[in-house]
Formats: C-alpha cells, structure tokens, sequence
C-alpha cells in the first residue's frame, strides 16, 4: 500500500455543557482529524484530541508529531508509529494507527479489528451497553440530564466528583440516588481529585450507598494509596488515570490496586497497545472499561471496535460521550436503548462530514505529498 497523501485538519468540538471535573472546567475538546490518502483513492481517518491527566502531549507537541509522522509516511516509510511520531507522543501515535489501519482495512474490504488478527465473533458484538455521563451547572440540570440518560435507556450513569467539597458532593450524589429507577447504577470518578483521608471519609459516608464503581479516587501514581482504599470499600475500584502505560498497568496488577482497569485507546498509543493491555488486564483477572477521551466520533468509533473484541457482560464502556458535543465531526453512532451499535462495513465504518469537518476547523489544513 503507498500513502500517496496525507492531510492533518484541527479542529475544536464545544461541549453543549461544562464538565467540572478535578482536572479543571471542560468547555470544549481540540484535536486533529488526519487523513491519509492511498493510490487506488481509498481514505482513512485518525483523530487525536489531548486532554490533560493523563500523560498526553500537548497541541503543539502533538500537531508536530503528526507532521512528522505524515511527512514519514508519503515518503514510503513503513509504519513503526512510535518512531514515525519521534518518541513518546501517545495522541499523535494513536491517530495515525488508526488512519493507517482504518485506510489498509478499507483496502482489504475488511473491518477495523480484522487489522489485529483476532477472530471474527460470532455472533459479532455489535451493540455495546453504555454508561451516560451526568452534567450540568445546578441540581435542576443535573437531575434533567439524568432522567434524560435514563429516559434513553442507560443503566449506569457516571457523576464526576472531587471538584468541590466532600459535603457538597455527597448531596449531588444522593439526589441522583434519590431519582434512580430499578436496575439503574451510579459511578462516580474522582478523577485523582481526593487524597487518601478524603477518599476513606467518602468510602465511609457512601457504604450504604449503592455505587457501581468509584474510578480514580487519588491521584494517578498513588497506586499503593488505591490498594488500601479497595480492601475498604464496598464497591469496586477502578484505575484510569494511574494506567496510561503498558508499565502502569503491570504496577497496578502487582499492587493490587484496582479491580477494574479503563482503557482509553486514544490515550494509550492507539488500538495495538490498547488489545494487548486488555489481554494482559484480564489475564491478571481485571476487568476492562474502554472509554473514549471525549474525542470526536471517529476516535469513538475507533474504541468501540476494541471495546467490541472483548468478553460480554463486563460493566458498560464510556462510549456515548458524542452527545456532549454541540456538532461531532461525524454522523452520530446510533445509541439505542443505552447501547451502541458498533459502525459496521468496511474499516472503521464511519467517516466525517466534509460540511462539519469545514464548520469545526480552527486553521489551515496542513498537507502532506512526496
Ligand atoms: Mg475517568
């Protein structure tokens, strides 16, 4: 296969509404579409979008990562990603994995996961349950969105916490409790926003309460800190934060310190480094969550082919997060009944909208030819 062009679009996405998260207030998502070009007219499509904490290189690193990479590949260089992006560059690395394998996989007539040699499921996992994120600025948005998510048949409904008071937190929660129907659970991530003490104090306050799942509550290298919380709390802990590395992942696994591990192919180096470290997590006998990094609808589509090669029944992956955008860069995934119907077809079996690829551009397009 020849790359016989490439083309890198930047692009903003603003969220319809802030999330508040430890991290900071989230108002909108900015990344890079890269397309690559072959020479039988066939296109493939990557995204990667940085977000902070979780190891990420910035724009600008990530913008010149890219355009080495793309540089690279017109020139016929084969693809060993880390090197075409010049070292550790995990958002840049991940979209152009994903361009390349989206385009080879259009070749073949194949679809996205084929790339990896697993074997076809059958029947193939083509809807996957999704949790709903809850936001809002007040209790009445709050409360709305969450009738809302389970009015479209969510059953687990994820609230960000640590971004304010313990006591302030805890009321959000149980009002959210409060309006809980039948079968529907709460997560809560932290985002690494608690210190042990505060962390011990919400697992106490919250024993009766009935949580799915707390995710990162302390800080990303607090490893042994999450091992003492999890022989406490009396609901599953999970790491994300603290496992953005195939390494982090083994510190996790030797410590103890998660029985649940969320793996964000775009945050990880793209889909190859992702399949090996839900092997490896589940071979340790974690379970895995694939999430999105609140990227565009093609970085979504990208992990819902992982989340799709991986065992049923497993907690719902963080995979609706195109609704929190006012315009996607592609046509929405379809939810139905708080589930994601995997794209089918060729590839990743999506492509952007060239309308909303021009609407959403922040800057010329930088292209790329031998
Ligand atoms: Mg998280």
């Amino acid at each position: 296969m020849k790359v016989l062009s490439a083309q890198i679009h930047p692009y903003r996405l603003s969220l319809r509404s802030p999330i508040a998260t430890s991290h900071g207030l989230l108002t909108e998502r900015r990344g890079f579409l890269v397309e690559l070009l072959d020479d039988v007219g066939k296109v493939g499509w990557g995204d990667a979008c940085p977000i902070d904490g979780f190891g990420l290189e910035g724009l600008s690193a990530c913008q010149n990562a890219l355009s080495a990479g793309c540089a690279a590949l017109v020139r016929g260089q084969r693809p060993d990603f880390s090197g075409l992006v010049g070292g550790h560059r995990p958002s840049a690395r991940g979209a152009l994995e994903v361009a390349f394998t989206d385009l080879s996989m259009r070749r073949q007539e194949q679809g996205f996961a084929q790339a990896f040699g697993l074997p076809v499921l059958d029947p193939p996992v083509d809807r996957l349950p999704v949790s709903g994120l809850v936001v809002g600025r007040d209790r009445r948005e709050i409360q709305a969105c969450a009738q809302g998510l389970m009015d479209r048949g969510h059953r687990s409904l994820k609230l960000k916490v640590a971004d304010r008071s313990w006591s302030e937190d805890r009321i959000r929660i149980q009002e959210l409790v409060d309006g809980l129907r039948v079968g529907v659970q709460i997560r809560l991530d932290a985002n690494g926003g608690w210190t042990e003490d505060e962390a011990i104090q919400a697992l106490g306050d919250l024993a009766g309460c009935p949580l799915e799942l707390i995710e990162q509550p302390v800080a990303a290298g607090e490893v042994e800190s999450m091992a003492r919380l999890r022989s406490i709390a009396s609901c599953p802990i999970a790491a994300d934060e603290s496992v953005v590395r195939p390494a982090d992942l083994e510190r996790v696994i030797d410590c103890g310190a998660a029985d649940i591990v969320i793996l964000k192919p775009s945050a990880l180096g793209g889909p190859s480094t992702a399949f090996d470290m839900a092997s490896r997590a589940a071979q340790a006998g974690l379970t895995v969550i694939v999430t999105s990094l609140l990227d565009s609808a093609i970085g979504v589509a990208a992990a819902s082919h992982l989340a799709a090669q991986l065992p049923r029944h497993r907690p719902a992956d963080g995979l609706a997060t195109g609704s929190i955008f006012e315009q996607d860069l592609a046509p929405s995934i379809p939810l139905i009944d708080g589930q994601l119907s995997v794209p089918t077809g060729v590839g990743l079996g999506l492509q952007p909208d060239p309308d909303a690829l021009e609407a959403l551009r922040t800057g010329p397009i930088l292209e790329f030819s031998p």
